[in-house]
């Protein structure tokens, strides 16, 4: 067993690739730039959708980094052994370079050579793309796992889908549900992935013999590591053509791997958790059981698991909430900050459970950055902790305005009952009213139903639910939206107003003044939304004046010339854009002679002459505190 760490391993990782000439590049924001469908990065392809799509990187061909992902989708799942809405996962990208045997030989190398992880190869199973109507069994993929696996003296059989497992069975091949990325819109880069599992109760004996149905759901294994091969570009629903850049794409979960490494069972159980973990053990004066051996939650009883999932819930919401504070956003109604708040208030909510009344989080939030602050020195920022401090306070007064509101909904005489004195037969609550209280207060349903099953009352969660839907659960809808759209959407609509937000902005900066930045945008083929630092609401004459500088800029046909410079280089040249050192260090510097220079990733197009139509702003709002957002259009 190793007695490695998480940092040593995303040391490892980034040696490792670098060994084999990859260019190591910094973690992005996990607030994704420039992507309209998308609130939060969710995997480390993510920032690197154009680049995956043929724009040509300034590190070159073969990259690899460890990214701060959030998933708001794997929200209901955190609690269990191996998810998290924020994780480190480490990748390796081939940009049309490698392909799958340097792809696959490496990710083996790297798991199980001594001089890396270590890992034992009889402990790891992985699974292959079985083919379908679509496109072929990916051969190329299992030859390659045999060899490996022979590399170090085990015969691996093949198991198919439906077949029964043979004695030496390690490779199974899956359908598109499991093993096929993509595309990420209706068209597309897309092509087959295989998954790579270890087997963290290697005490009961080796899986082989076992169907991949038999052993996926069990707690024993553990997905770390998935490598996509984007191969083919999808044209046309089920028609499909091999596409000219070839490229690879790999995440590996550092807290999983962490987890199997030092022979443990669950993420939680590992030093990215435990001084969270014991945070929370003084805070609620309750412990955490390290079942070591290691019992899973199938074999514990009720009330034990219930105090482990609030404690590991609160352990990772108040991460992902630091590590999204971190990025620069607030608790608020909407998008992000919507996710948010939820976050905290979920964590919140999992402490009154474990009996903690006072404000907490803030506690909890110093840990993580006492564990992070040295690779994500970010997370230091005050602010993080300040705005915690904040909403911690609102919610709890909330709380409290909520108990008050439902109480009035309970039938005469019953709030002075205790709950062994109320009778058994239930009431029902009105939805409706039920969800009023949700809305105006903020007050989490599942709270809503405990303070109501304290009485013996009920609420009919399908009505309640039928209201809820009307309106927009964002950080579902964060989740389901991932890669649709936004970066991959590369259509010349797109293109030319991405390049006209370059032009708006370099405008808004004349006539506004220079302490006007981008604070975010989304743009589509029909519109852009742009977000800038600016206190007052903008002028009709201020307004006139931005849109004739466009309308020149693009009636003079001026070239967009594009240099690769250092990120010194590009402040001494004047370039607008964020200074973090979050785009490596080489950076494109798009240049609009007159008009514009901005650090961007692009795609622009190549002369402000293909930008068809007039520009216009439709739109000047506020967005938040100092932030204005236009809306405008090309007509
Ligand atoms: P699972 O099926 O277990 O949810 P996934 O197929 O969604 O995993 P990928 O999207 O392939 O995972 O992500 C690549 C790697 O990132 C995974 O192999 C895993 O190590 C890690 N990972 C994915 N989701 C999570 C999560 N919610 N928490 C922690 N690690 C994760
Ligand atoms: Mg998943």
């Amino acid at each position: 067993m190793s007695s490695m760490n998480a940092s040593e391993i995303r040391t490892k990782y980034l040696e490792f690739f670098k060994s084999k000439g990859h260019a190591i590049i910094p973690s992005a924001s996990v607030v994704p730039e420039n992507d309209p469908t998308v609130l939060f990065t969710t995997a480390g392809m993510h920032p690197l959708v154009p680049y995956l799509m043929g724009e040509v990187h300034p590190q070159g061909k073969r990259l690899a980094d460890s990214q701060k992902c959030i998933r708001t989708g794997d929200i209901d799942d955190v609690g269990d052994n191996r998810h998290l809405t924020f994780f480190e996962m480490l990748g390796n990208w081939s940009l049309g370079d490698y392909f799958k045997k340097e792809a696959i030989a490496w990710s083996f190398e790297f798991l199980t050579d001594e001089k890396w992880l270590g890992l034992d190869p009889k402990r790891i199973y992985v699974t292959v793309f079985a083919g379908d109507e679509n496109s072929p069994i990916d051969n190329e993929s299992i030859e390659t796992w045999k060899e490996q696996y022979e590399k170090v003296g085990i015969e691996a059989g093949v198991c198919g889908e439906n077949e029964k497992a043979q004695s030496d069975s390690r490779i199974f091949l899956l359908g598109a549900k499991d093993n096929w990325w993509g595309p990420a819109g209706e068209t597309g880069p897309c092509g087959p992935c295989s998954e790579m599992f270890y087997d963290v109760r290697p005490d009961e004996g080796l899986l082989t013999g076992k169907t991949h149905e038999q052993w996926v759901d069990e707690f024993r294994i553990m997905e770390i590591w998935n490598d996509v091969f984007m191969e083919f570009n999808k044209v046309a629903p089920k028609q499909f053509e091999k596409m000219a850049q070839q490229n690879v794409d790999t995440g590996m979960g550092l807290e999983r791997t962490i987890t199997v490494l030092t022979g443990k069972e669950n993420v939680f159980d590992t030093d990215l958790f435990l001084p969270i973990i014991a945070k929370i053990e003084e805070l609620s004066g309750k412990k955490y059981l390290f079942t070591k051996g290691d019992l899973g939650f199938e074999e514990m009883p009720d009330c034990w698991v219930e105090d482990m999932k609030s404690m590991r819930i609160i352990a990772d919401h108040i991460k992902a909430s630091v590590f999204i504070m971190a990025d620069g956003i607030e608790p608020s109604n909407t998008e992000r900050g919507y996710v948010l708040r939820r976050l905290i208030r979920r964590a919140i909510r999992q402490g009154h459970l474990l009996g903690i009344s006072n404000n907490f989080t803030v506690e909890i939030a110093k840990v993580v950055q006492g564990m992070y602050g040295e690779v994500f020195p970010e997370v230091l920022n005050e602010k993080v902790l300040n705005i915690l401090e904040e909403e911690e306070g609102r919610f709890r007064k909330t709380l409290e305005n909520g108990i008050r509101e439902l109480e009035k909904m309970f039938p005469v005489g019953f709030k002075e009952l205790r709950a062994d004195e109320i009778p058994p037969s239930t009431t029902d609550i009105d939805p409706e009213k039920a969800f009023f209280i949700f809305q105006t207060h903020g007050f989490p349903i599942e709270m809503i139903e405990e303070e109501l099953k304290s009485k013996n009352l009920t609420v009919n969660r399908d009505e309640f639910n039928k209201q809820f839907k009307k309106h927009q659960d964002l950080s579902r809808t964060a989740s389901a939206g991932m890669f649709k759209g936004g970066l991959s959407d590369n259509k010349e609509e797109t293109t030319a107003l991405h390049t006209t937000a370059h032009l708006m902005l370099a405008g808004l900066r004349k006539v506004l003044g220079e302490h006007v930045h981008q604070k975010g945008s989304n743009i589509n083929g029909e519109r852009l939304r742009f977000d800038f630092s600016h206190p007052t609401k903008m002028t009709d004459e201020e307004k006139k004046q931005v849109e004739e500088f466009v309308n020149e800029a693009i009636n003079a046909k001026v070239p967009v010339e594009m240099n690769e410079m250092s990120l010194e280089e590009a402040r001494e040249s004047g370039a607008e854009g964020a200074f973090e050192n979050k785009y490596g260090e080489v950076v494109k510097v798009y240049k609009i002679n007159g008009y514009s220079n901005e650090i961007c990733g692009g795609p622009h197009v190549a002369n402000t002459g293909d930008i068809k139509g007039t520009f216009k702003i439709q739109k000047e709002e506020s967005s938040s505190s100092g932030v204005r957002r236009i809306k405008a259009i090309l007509e």
